[in-house]
């Protein structure tokens, strides 16, 4: 089932992709680099801002978070068999280069930010299916106005597609809107993080309709319609790149058993994602 912002854009990337992890609970091939790194860069920020409430973390306490999720990432990949593939990277270059950005990060930021929480569990029912989540980052501007910021590390600057189409700010304004109950000015901005040499911080604010929402709620249908009628293919492109499925994915039908379609809407064995 779609249940989460997560599953709605991991089936509408690539909907084999979506089966294997969401409907077959196929083990992950490899852990890719890009994920362990960004979770641990999120981390450190995320610790950061916290810290803005009390004493302001210096970039070594950042760093210790870095080492420390990366740590426990490196740990969860042997755990699971799926090694993390460094490609060209070797971890002291990846950790300057997390130093780097974590600089940046810190002078981008106003320390006198007020940072309410981070990491908040987020839930907006759209036409009747409900949506989980976590907002990253709730910032209070002062008289009944907010800002929702969601971290990005990138190795590039944000497409404009995702700027105007993501859905993913559609839904957590929305869902913020309830949560808050409808305040003064309530507004949404990514925060970029580059990976690239000389790392830049960017954040990029966009605004979202009424006719974006009713976008998102026939496109949660489309894609819970082609959940339940088991129609999952591939979608090749970028995504294949470090995809955790690649191996499997590549014979003709995958190693997957056909699906038995038994009814419109039904799934033979009651299996949902
Ligand atoms: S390799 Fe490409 S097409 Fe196959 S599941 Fe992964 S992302 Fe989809």
């Amino acid at each position: 089932m779609i249940t989460s912002y997560s599953r709605l854009s991991a089936y509408l990337r690539c909907p084999r992709q979506y089966s294997f992890r969401y409907i077959e609970d196929a083990p992950a091939e490899c852990t890719p680099l890009p994920l362990v790194f960004g979770t641990a860069i999120h981390d450190a920020c995320d610790s950061y801002l916290e810290s803005l409430a009390y004493l302001p973390l210096d970039i070594d306490e950042m760093m210790d978070r870095y080492d420390e999720a990366m740590g426990d990432a490196v740990k969860l990949a042997e755990f699971n068999e799926a090694p993390i593939d460094f490609e060209e990277e070797t971890p002291q270059d990846l950790r300057s280069l997390a130093r780097r950005m974590l600089e940046v990060f810190r002078k981008g930021v106003d320390p006198n930010l007020k940072v309410v929480q981070t990491e908040i569990p987020i839930e907006l029912t759209v036409g009747g299916i409900v949506l989980g989540g976590y907002m990253d980052i709730l910032i209070d501007e002062g008289k009944d106005c907010y800002r929702i910021v969601d971290m990005k590390t990138s190795a590039k600057a944000m497409s404009q597609d995702t700027i105007d189409y993501d859905h993913q700010p559609t839904i957590y304004l929305e869902a913020a809107r309830r949560m808050l109950g409808g305040p003064k000015s309530l507004k949404f901005e990514y925060w970029v993080l580059t990976k690239t040499k000389e790392p830049k911080f960017m954040k990029i604010e966009v605004a979202r309709t009424a006719r974006d929402f009713a976008e998102l709620e026939e496109t949660i249908r489309d894609a819970q319609a082609g959940v339940e009628a088991c129609v999952f293919p591939r979608n090749r492109g970028w995504q294949c790149r470090g995809c955790q499925y690649a191996g499997k994915c590549k014979s003709p039908c995958g190693t997957r058993k056909p699906t038995q379609v038994v009814g419109a809407g039904m799934r033979e064995g009651g299996a949902s994602g």
